[in-house]
């Protein structure tokens, strides 16, 4: 786990345009943190400075003590659970979950420790044999979210998680996300246009407007002074 404090973020692409504009957002460790605002307002695009997808042209992007400007994407350590989940259609659920552990060549025992583990925490244990096909979106996400559990990262990032599902699913994964976060207790920073997800999934939320920062405080700070 780590905070992620970012100091005066500017992003200026080709045309010169500030798509973020001297944004501040201290993320402490553990913390659920939303952004959140209309499209266009340049949430993806810090989503992606975090993760490093994309250059920084102003200011200071730290992960726990570390300047990660120039850091590349798998330097930093960050689990970003994406708008599609990307499983395997063709692995089982224990392959897809343990797909980055394969790809670092982890010993077979801490692949299978490490599976069963996250598979525990996501109550996936008795679908470990299955394929993504055959399960709920409900459970797909939470293969996804399995696969980012078991790298140990300091950070899950969420780009728009459930924009996919239909409002009932939408509902479930809301609280099923809330309250693996709390479990986990792993520092999360979640984008999202929805103004309902905002309100009751974060600890905070930073409203972003056109680049710029409008408001940071918690959901109820919100509510009261809208
Ligand atoms: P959001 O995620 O809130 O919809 P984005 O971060 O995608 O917003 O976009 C913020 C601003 O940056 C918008 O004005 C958008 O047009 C611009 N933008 C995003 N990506 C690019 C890009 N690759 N090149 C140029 N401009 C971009
Ligand atoms: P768009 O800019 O079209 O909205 P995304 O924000 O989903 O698209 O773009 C994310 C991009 O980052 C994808 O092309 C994805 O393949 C790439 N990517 C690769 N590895 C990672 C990673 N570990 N974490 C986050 N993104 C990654």
């Amino acid at each position: 786990m780590a905070a992620i404090d970012m100091k005066n973020i500017v992003k200026k692409y080709g045309d010169g345009f500030p798509a973020v504009n001297d944004v501040s957002i201290d993320v402490q460790d553990g913390e659920f943190m939303i952004l959140v605002g209309p499209s266009g307002c340049g949430k993806s695009t810090l989503l992606r400075m975090i993760v490093g997808l994309e250059d920084i042209t102003s200011g200071d992007m730290m992960i726990g003590d570390k300047r990660v400007n120039d850091l590349a994407p798998r330097d930093r350590n960050l689990s970003m659970v994406f708008q599609n989940y990307a499983l395997y259609p063709h692995l089982t659920v224990y392959e897809n979950i343990a797909f980055p552990l394969r790809l670092a060549k982890t010993p077979d025992a801490e692949v299978d420790e490490k599976v069963r583990a996250a598979s525990k925490t996501l109550e996936l244990d008795e679908h470990l044999e299955r394929k993504p096909g055959n399960l709920s979106g409900g459970q797909r996400q939470r293969v996804a979210m399995g696969r980012a559990i078991v790298r140990d990262a300091d950070a899950f990032l969420f780009d728009e998680p459930l924009s996919n599902l239909d409002a009932k699913l939408r509902g479930q994964m809301r609280s099923e996300i809330a309250r693996l976060q709390k479990r986990l207790g792993i520092t999360t920073v979640y984008v999202t246009h929805d103004q309902t997800e905002a309100m009751t999934l974060g600890d905070r939320v930073a409203v972003l407007k056109r680049g710029i920062l409008q408001q940071l405080a918690t959901p109820r700070e919100l509510y009261e002074n809208p």
